[in-house]
């Protein structure tokens, strides 16, 4: 294909608006492609140029392209920019720059779509020092020889942006209506490969093909995601389910072949070189080829950090040797995508599991699996208390469904709201923590009384503990056995999932799931909750038909 059809191709779908309008458009160019021209004009299409799961970049930033087009055009930058900016589009800048330009010139060889692509891929691949010069050469040759409409679409895709609107979706649906090809093996392929190119491909050949699709080592496939829901709803839809701890990290994907092995973040990016004590870890865990999927969390005094520091570690490559004393970081592993060549994917979870724990030693995610409400409210209790995030809810007999976020994975996670409330008794602690207060009794306020609403047991810290029991031990005014009442001094920010009418307190509310979130320093009693605007809260919840 030429270039210039492409060009034209996309100038027809840069004027229509309607999704079926374009799916039709496209799946007319399709069937005419070669085997080398289909994953090309399907990734130029949705503006890319390389597949989803490559690490390839073109790494021309704006800068160098408006140079380029400054020299073939035979203007300075400054115009270019100046261009830019009456059009608001580079694409159409360039086109016009071009079509002057071309009043003058005769001569262009032809480009088509192959040669473009490899233009780009040489471009890409040119690093190092002169790596600037080179890639400013080889873009000028590029556009050197582009009519006016090619330089439209040439400028766009270099910075990987066509904006003629087309997406993901519409392509996979015309790769399906082209090759007459069920709709859902197209996403599954998709799925599995991440390359709407490659699938294209497939698609051609016919549907066996597209079947057999397998996970390619160092090829990362997209993360399978979570949506929000509730503990009583899964189980009432499913029964039995799979509960892990929700883990505030960063999500990671980690190939390994032999001792060879990289690691991939949420966002599918190379990050194997910042991490190299939990790449260590894990190529210590398994003598298997695999992909295995999990969070990796940091750990300072055995209690899971924030994510940002997490996320810093990830960002800083530099310094990796220091930054490993400071933290201590653990993959938590709880899906395996890939084993010795087999393409895990479409198992149910169980039987994922079954193979996770069969060749990975270490650091899988424990997994409690129950029908019973109580128990898995008692896993997420655990989880809470041990400092993690929440729980993940999953469906015992689902596939991994990379890029989905499905009713499959459930995260269950506090805090929908805060209250700030009055700290007016307390229990002592247990084991290590039977020198402090342990559990708290909260209050919120009506017409000048306290009303006990919630005890609150989960969310500290040692330290913050500690902190409290200073803070409260003088004001101290009756003990009962384990109990102790309090002058009221302190208010306590609470987290939780949501208010319950109950009988137990006299305000004939209690919270579900209450957290300690912040010592409120800033707030006095005569500032805490009211119950009238609990009740409100509680009639708000009502109206909603999400909770958690
Ligand atoms: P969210 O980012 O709030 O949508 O929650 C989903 C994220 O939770 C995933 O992308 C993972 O990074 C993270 N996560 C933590 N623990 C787990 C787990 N046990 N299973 C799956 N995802 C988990």
């Amino acid at each position: 294909m030429l270039f210039i059809e492409f060009s034209r191709c996309c100038e027809r779908l840069e004027g229509l608006s309607g999704r079926l309008e374009m799916i039709d458009v496209i799946s007319r160019e399709l069937p005419a492609l070669s085997a080398d021209e289909l994953p090309i004009f399907v990734r130029f299409v949705m503006g890319r140029i390389f597949p989803d799961w490559s690490q390839a970049q073109l790494g021309i930033g704006p800068n160098l392209l408006y140079e380029a087009i400054g020299y073939v055009a035979g203007v300075k930058k400054d115009e270019v920019v100046e261009k830019i900016n009456v059009t608001g589009d580079v694409g159409k800048a360039v086109e016009e720059l071009l079509a002057i330009k071309s009043q003058t010139t005769f001569f262009h060889e032809e480009l088509d779509l192959v040669r473009v692509y490899h233009e780009l891929m040489t471009i890409a691949a040119q690093e190092g020092k002169k790596s600037q010069r080179e890639k400013l050469l080889s873009v000028r040759r590029l556009l050197g020889n582009a009519h006016p409409l090619e330089g439209r679409y040439l400028a766009r895709i270099m910075l990987e942006e066509l904006r003629i609107g087309v997406g993901e979706g519409s392509v996979r649906d015309a790769i399906a209506k082209a090759f007459n090809a069920d709709a859902a093996l197209v996403e599954h392929a998709m799925q599995a490969l991440n390359d709407l190119g490659e699938v294209a491909r497939l698609a051609k050949i016919g549907p066996e093909a597209l079947q057999e699709v397998h996970i390619t080592l160092f090829h990362p496939v997209r993360m399978m995601l979570a949506q929000a829901g509730t503990i009583p709803d899964m189980i009432k839809e499913h029964g039995e389910i799979a509960a892990e701890y929700k883990y505030d990290g960063s999500r990671f994907q980690f190939h390994k072949r032999g001792n060879w092995c990289r690691m991939y973040s949420r966002r599918l990016e190379d990050v194997t070189g910042a991490l190299p004590d939990v790449i260590q870890q894990l190529l210590g865990a398994t003598d298997h080829d695999v992909i295995i999927d999990g969070e990796v969390i940091a750990i300072k005094d055995g209690r899971p950090m924030p994510f940002q520091s997490v996320l810093r570690r990830f960002r800083r490559r530099h310094d990796v040797a220091g930054a490993s004393v400071e933290i201590k970081l653990v993959p938590h592993v709880f899906d395996i995508l890939y084993l010795d060549g087999e393409t895990l994917i479409d198992l149910p979870l169980s039987e994922r599991r079954r193979k996770l724990e069969g060749v990975v030693n270490f650091f899988i995610a424990p997994q409690v699996v129950s029908a019973d409400q109580t128990v898995i409210e008692q896993t997420y209790r655990a989880a809470l208390d041990a400092g993690h995030e929440g729980l993940m809810l999953k469906v015992h007999s689902s596939p991994y469904s990379p890029g989905q976020r499905g009713k499959n994975w459930i995260k269950i996670k506090p805090e929908v709201d805060t209250l700030d409330l009055a700290v007016i008794g307390a229990e002592w602690g247990e084991g290590k923590r039977a020198h402090v207060f342990g559990s708290f009794l909260v209050a919120c306020q009506d017409q000048g009384k306290l009303i006990p609403l919630s005890r609150v047991a989960t969310g500290f810290s040692d330290e913050q503990l500690a902190e409290v029991y200073d803070l409260l031990k003088d004001s101290v005014t009756a003990k009962s056995g384990k109990e102790v009442t309090f002058e009221p001094v302190l208010v306590f920010e609470v987290g939780y999932s949501e208010l319950q009418v109950s009988p137990t307190y006299q305000g004939g509310f209690a919270l579900r799931f209450p957290r300690f979130v912040r010592i409120r320093d800033d707030k006095g009693i005569s500032e805490i909750e009211t119950l009238e605007s609990i009740r409100d809260r509680y009639q708000r919840q009502a109206n909603s038909p999400q909770v958690q």
